[in-house]
C-alpha cells in the first residue's frame, strides 16, 4: 500500500470540501472494497477521507411513505431495523443476506452503491424499488444511477448522503449466491406497487438491469406462472467459472419465480 493522508471530517461539508481539495482523494466507508484495492495498489488515493465521523450520515428514518436510509448505515443494522422490516421487509431480507457477519457489520448502503459491483445486493434493491439516490448536490433515480461496469451517474466531488426507498405493496428478493462470497451469481428483487411492478435483475450482466418482459406479465396478473413463459435471453449476460452466460439466463427465471412466490 502507498502512504496517504488520512483525514475524518465530522462534518458532510468539511468532506466534500476535502474531497474537492484533490483530484486524487477518495471516500472510505466501511473499506470493504477501497482498502484492498488499495492494498493491491489499484487505487492509490493521496488521501482518504473517512466519512465514519459524519453523523448526518447515519440511520434510518422514514419520511412520508419512503424510508430513508443514511449512506454509512451498515448491511447489518439495515437487516435488524424494525423500521425496515416492518416498512419494507424484503430490503432487511437483502441486506441479511450480503457477505458475512464481518461484510455487514462494515461495509455500508452507500459504498455499495457507490461502488456498483455488478454482483452486489443493493443495486437490485434500489432498482427494484424505484429508489432515489440521495448526494450531497442532487437526487438521482436508480434507474438512472448504476451506469455501467463498476461506474455510477457520481460526479467528481459528488457524496452520497442517503437513499430513498418508497413503501411497496409487495417486495422480495431471491438470490443465488456465489458460495463463496455470497455475492450474486443471480439475484433478482421484485415489487408491486398498485399496477406497478418492477423486476431488478443484478449478477447475470455488466450492471443491474430490469426485466421488461417481465413486468409485464406480472402487471396483469402477479404469480410466478404469470413468467413461466417468459424466455430471457443469453445474450450479453456475464460468463465465468462460476456459470455460463446460458446457466445465468436460466438462473434469472428461477429467482423471479421465487421472488414473485415469496412476495405473495
Ligand atoms: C468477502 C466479501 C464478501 C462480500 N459479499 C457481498 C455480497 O454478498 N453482496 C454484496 O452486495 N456485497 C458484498 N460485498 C461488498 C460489501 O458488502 C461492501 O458493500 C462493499 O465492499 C463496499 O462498501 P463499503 O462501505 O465497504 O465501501 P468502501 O470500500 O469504503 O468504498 C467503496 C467505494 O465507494 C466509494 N464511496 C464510499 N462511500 C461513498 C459515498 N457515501 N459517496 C460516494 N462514494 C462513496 C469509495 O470511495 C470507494 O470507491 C462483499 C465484500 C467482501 C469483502
Amino acid at each position: 500500500m502507498h502512504s496517504f493522508n488520512y483525514l475524518r471530517p465530522s462534518s458532510l461539508a468539511d468532506a466534500a470540501k476535502a474531497l474537492g481539495a484533490s483530484a486524487d482523494a477518495k471516500l472510505l466507508a466501511g473499506g470493504q472494497t477501497i482498502l484492498p484495492t488499495m492494498k493491491q495498489r489499484l487505487a492509490q488515493p493521496s488521501d482518504l477521507i473517512d466519512l465514519g465521523g459524519i453523523a448526518e450520515l447515519k440511520g434510518i428514518k422514514t419520511e412520508g411513505n419512503n424510508l430513508v436510509i443514511g449512506a454509512m448505515t451498515t448491511h447489518a443494522e439495515v437487516a435488524k431495523s424494525a423500521a425496515v422490516k416492518s416498512a419494507i421487509p424484503a430490503l432487511a431480507a437483502l441486506a441479511d443476506g450480503i457477505g458475512d457477519p464481518q461484510v455487514r457489520n462494515r461495509g455500508t448502503i452507500g459504498g455499495s452503491i457507490s461502488n456498483n459491483d455488478p454482483a452486489a445486493d443493493y443495486p437490485a434493491g434500489l432498482v427494484g424499488l424505484g429508489a432515489t439516490v440521495v448526494t450531497n448536490k442532487r437526487k438521482i433515480a436508480a434507474d438512472d444511477f448504476f451506469k455501467g461496469l463498476f461506474e455510477t451517474a457520481l460526479e467528481a466531488g459528488e457524496i452520497v448522503t442517503a437513499v430513498s426507498f418508497p413503501k411497496p405493496d409487495k417486495a422480495a428478493y431471491a438470490k443465488f449466491p456465489q458460495p463463496a462470497s455470497r455475492f450474486a451469481l443471480v439475484g433478482v428483487f421484485v415489487s408491486k406497487t398498485g399496477n406497478n411492478v418492477r423486476v431488478a435483475v443484478t449478477g447475470a450482466g455488466q450492471k443491474v438491469f430490469r426485466q421488461a418482459d417481465m413486468e409485464k406479465a406480472l402487471a396483469g396478473n402477479f404469480s410466478a406462472d404469470a413468467i413461466n413463459g417468459v424466455k430471457v435471453s443469453a445474450s450479453g449476460l456475464n460468463s465465468d467459472i462460476h456459470g455460463s452466460a446460458e446457466y445465468r439466463a436460466h438462473l434469472v427465471g428461477v429467482m423471479a419465480r421465487r421472488a414473485v412466490a415469496a412476495a405473495g
